[in-house]
């Protein structure tokens, strides 16, 4: 018993709390000088970091030297690195100077901004720095702006609310043990997979989403859209909501949110705008076209912590009718209720977590840092890249471009001739493979109408012209390999 009385207790001494954050701080600011240096994608195969941690955690404590010697040598071999210049793959990211400033000062704070007794300041510069951005992305007065973790969560919460709006007392009576229409959720064959994933968690099914054809140049059409709506009706099925995408995953189109938004007013249905990625591009005042349209949606989100340079995690949900998201989601037991009372916000009853993590820190430092015009520069220069990278490709004979380029992401292939479709298919697929392995850049792949392409994204604050230049050419040089090779 005595030994327990012995057993040391409390934090960390607060100088060696000093002496480490030092020393890490160091570390970072020469990881981000020299990230450049690593391979792009983890040269790791399956299971082996984890072999090269211990089965159970120690008895007694250990060193801090100790454990940053580990992360040097056994986590950061297993880290891919989306911090680098090279990493061209999904939709390129920057964890920058000031976000992560911001990341660090909330990790110290370590406050909870689930009530607004419980984080004042967090509470209000969540809402003064969402509506910040509000004006920055042209967006009207009314949308009101929230922080989640992810676009997943944000669509998720939306499309609840959607269903809130509907009436059908879901919140009370729940999904099962009663008669209820089929729900349908509307989104074109180019969506993300979120917007499958929050029906398949609310209860409506896979085929409660159903996917709108697109056009040549993969956008929703809109007269497919409602003549879908129409046919729905007829059967008696409940359309919810209409998911229009700004920037889809695959080729970066652009839905007709406008066009979409006429569709949705007429026959009452939840407009929201997943604008995860594109959404960034409304920032630069020539480019603010690409959420045409969406000042008529119900909801939209936009993820900082994609094209605005702030460390993952940090999505915008913007809605115009808070008091539906509420409606869904406000729940208050006892424990949780406050003197302020209906007087101020409190952050829980915008969706299903309870505690908020301090998120918009790191967003108001980056905004600030930047500034509109530092946000706008950045964001052209990656979309002037992007269709210089289109140009070049458009040039060579045995290269394609797989769809158009209307922000920073390029889709193409290596098209040699004489090779039909499946073999291109192969060979692209090869090379794709043969440059990740290299490890001095990393890009993804989608399919385009049924064919492989390759997907290069540009959004990297240290990616200059030389970088995509250089993967322009390890590309053809690693192609003729490929092809010498089969
Ligand atoms: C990235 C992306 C998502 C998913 O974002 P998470 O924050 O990872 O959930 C959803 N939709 C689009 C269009 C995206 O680009």
């Amino acid at each position: 018993m005595s030994d327990t009385l012995e057993m040391p207790s409390g934090d960390m001494p607060p100088e060696e709390f000093r002496r480490h954050a030092h020393q890490v701080v160091d570390w970072m600011a020469d990881y981000l000088a020299g990230v450049g240096d690593y391979p792009v994608m983890a040269q790791v195969r399956p299971g082996e970091v984890a072999a090269r941690l211990p089965a159970s955690a120690p008895d007694a404590g250990e060193p801090v030297d100790d454990i940053l010697r580990d992360f040097r040598d056994v986590i950061i071999p297993g880290i891919t690195h989306w911090n680098h210049p090279d990493f061209f793959a999904y939709f390129s990211i920057t964890g920058s100077g000031p976000g992560i400033l911001g990341e660090m000062l909330a990790a110290a704070l370590n406050t909870n901004a689930m009530l607004w007794r419980t984080g004042p300041a967090p509470t209000e510069l969540e809402a003064r720095t969402l509506d910040w951005l509000r004006q920055m992305m042209g967006l009207p007065e009314g949308f009101h702006g929230t922080i989640q973790d992810t676009a997943s969560m944000s669509t998720l919460i939306a499309i609840a609310a959607a269903r809130e709006a509907a009436g059908l007392d879901v919140r009370e009576q729940g999904m099962s043990g009663r008669e209820l229409p089929k729900m349908r959720v509307y989104a074109s064959e180019e969506v993300h997979s979120s917007i499958d994933k929050a029906g398949i968690t609310l209860g409506l099914g896979r085929t409660g989403t159903r996917k709108i054809a697109t056009d040549d140049r993969f956008r929703m059409d809109p007269a497919a859209l409602e003549q879908a709506i129409v046919e729905d009706r007829a059967a008696g099925i409940l359309p919810l909501c209409v998911v229009a995408t700004t920037g889809t995953t695959s080729t970066s189109s652009i839905d007709p949110v406008a066009a979409i938004a006429v569709v949705c007013e007429r026959h009452g249905v939840w407009l929201h705008v997943d604008a995860a990625y594109g959404g960034s591009a409304a920032l630069v005042p020539e480019l603010r076209g690409v959420l045409d349209g969406a000042e008529r949606a119900d909801s939209l989100v936009v993820n900082p912590h994609k094209w605005m340079f702030v460390p993952i995690d940090c999505s915008v949900l913007f809605t115009r009718r808070p008091e539906i998201v509420r409606r869904a989601f406000s729940l208050v037991p006892e424990y949780l209720v406050t003197p302020e009372g209906e007087g101020v916000t409190n952050l829980m009853d915008y969706g299903p977590a309870l505690g908020k993590r301090f998120r918009s820190l790191k967003l108001w430092m980056t905004l600030r840092y930047f500034g509109a015009e530092g946000m706008a520069s950045r964001i052209r220069e990656h979309c002037r890249l992007a269709t210089l990278l289109a140009s070049w490709i458009d040039g060579e004979n045995e290269w394609e471009m797989m769809a158009p380029v209307p922000l920073s992401l390029v889709v193409f292939r290596h098209a040699p001739r004489g090779m039909d479709d499946a073999r291109t298919d192969a060979h692209n697929e090869r090379l794709l493979a043969a440059v990740n392995a290299g490890g001095r850049a990393y890009l993804s792949h989608t399919r385009v109408r049924g064919r492989l392409a390759l997907r290069l994204a540009i959004g990297n604050l240290r990616t200059t012209e030389e970088h995509v230049r250089d993967a322009w050419a390890l590309l053809r040089q690693m192609a003729a390999e490929v092809r010498a090779d089969a």
